[in-house]
């Protein structure tokens, strides 16, 4: 085969132009401080958005980025020093990071095969094992929902608060209801990669108000209201810039349109690489993915290497990616605990085993069956 001139990417942001009309409006009224009327507009909107047609309240905060808002939800979790909390493994360096800056204490946690997400047998071995353990904190890793009423009843059986890590998931539904929404706290991330973006950027969702003006305080320097600068607890820099709101104002517009769009290149995959030894990231038939990367996994015994895979698609001129490595296997974890229910980890194994394909929204037909003819070449 013969590598195509324009490199295929995993995944880029993708533009439409009414962005800028926000940030036009910012720019005119000389509004480029944090905090502003794209920033209480982009809330009101995701608010809406992960609502829908459900009852209840949705409150968002809208912040510098996925991992302040994570790190402000481990702060409402009352995460302290020495306190475990129980964490997915196979997940993005910065679902976990933010334990430590609280001085907590990660315990990591197997996945399961039918969405590649927290096991809740693992998560139920893990309380056992640590009773004095009062947060979880899952990811919905490539925007494939998790086991969300399994994971529920675990949390609820041993009274601890569920951190919903939906960075990658945002528009994903586990029956019909919104990744994000079924954690007391949830995180999505606006970050340039992710299925819709505001260059940097990040939000914390929560049903209660209270919490969600705490962590405006603390995103805000920890001010109290006083005619000068009065400080009682550690504040942080964490708000989402005026400017930057605008972007993602401009793109939720988009949302559902980038979701079908990744769907679609996700069926192609699964299409045309059938007759293959090997599968693709699976979900359940009750969640609706929003498919923000597709992943394909080598079937066990097949002599052909992940990383060989890589290497000769690069030389062609295409993207891919490991699948995230876990984080029990990362060395700033060693030593750290680590809990499976099946002799050899699920979370290993697919990291061995798996590729995440190119799934940007701009791929042509064309990019993609070469991606698919590549891959094949490969076997
Ligand atoms: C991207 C991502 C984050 C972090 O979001 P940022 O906005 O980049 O800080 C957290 N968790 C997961 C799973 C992610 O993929």
């Amino acid at each position: 085969m013969k590598r195509v001139e324009k490199r295929i990417p995993l995944a880029t942001p993708t533009m439409h132009g009414n962005e800028m009309a926000f940030i036009k409006e910012a720019f005119d009224k000389n509004w480029i401080a944090p905090l502003g009327f794209n920033c209480d507009g982009l809330e009101a909107e995701i608010s809406q958005y992960l609502l829908q047609n459900e009852e209840g309240e949705c409150h968002t905060l809208a912040l510098s980025a996925g991992t302040a808002a994570l790190h402000l939800a481990m702060k409402l979790a009352g995460v302290k020093r020495n306190d475990i909390v129980l964490c997915t493994s196979m997940t993005f360096s910065a679902t976990v990071n933010p334990v430590s800056y609280e001085g907590g204490v990660q315990v990591f946690i197997d996945s399961e095969r039918d969405t590649w997400n927290m096991c809740p047998k693992a998560l139920e071995k893990a309380f056992e094992k640590y009773p004095s353990a009062k947060v979880v904190v899952l990811a919905h890793l490539y925007g494939t929902p998790a086991k969300m009423d399994e994971i529920l009843e675990v949390c609820k059986k041993h009274n601890a608060i569920l951190i919903e890590d939906a960075a990658e998931s945002l528009s994903a539904t586990y029956k019909g209801k919104q990744t994000g929404t079924f954690g007391k706290y949830g995180v999505i991330s606006f970050n340039g990669n992710k299925i819709i973006t505001t260059s940097g950027g990040g939000m914390l969702i929560t049903s209660n108000k209270a919490d969600r003006d705490k962590a405006f305080k603390w995103s805000t320097q920890s001010r109290e209201p006083a005619p000068w600068y009065q400080h009682e607890e550690i504040g942080y820099n964490y708000r989402m810039s005026n400017v930057v709101a605008g972007i993602g104002r401009g793109q939720l517009v988009y949302l559902d349109d980038h979701k079908a769009k990744k769907a679609k290149i996700y069926k192609r995959y699964k299409d045309g690489l059938k007759d293959l030894p090997i599968t693709m990231n699976p979900y359940l038939e009750e969640s609706d993915p929003n498919f923000w990367l597709s992943c394909m996994l080598i079937d066990n015994g097949v002599n052909v290497d992940t990383i060989d895979v890589m290497k000769k698609l690069n030389d062609l001129n295409i993207e891919t990616r490991p699948i995230w490595k876990p984080m029990h296997m990362q060395p700033v974890f060693k030593g750290y605990h680590f809990i499976s229910v099946e002799d050899k980890p699920v979370c290993e194994d697919i990291f061995a085993r798996g590729l995440c394909l190119p799934s940007d929204i701009k791929m042509t037909e064309e990019e993609q069956d070469f991606v698919i003819e590549a891959i094949k070449s490969c076997f």
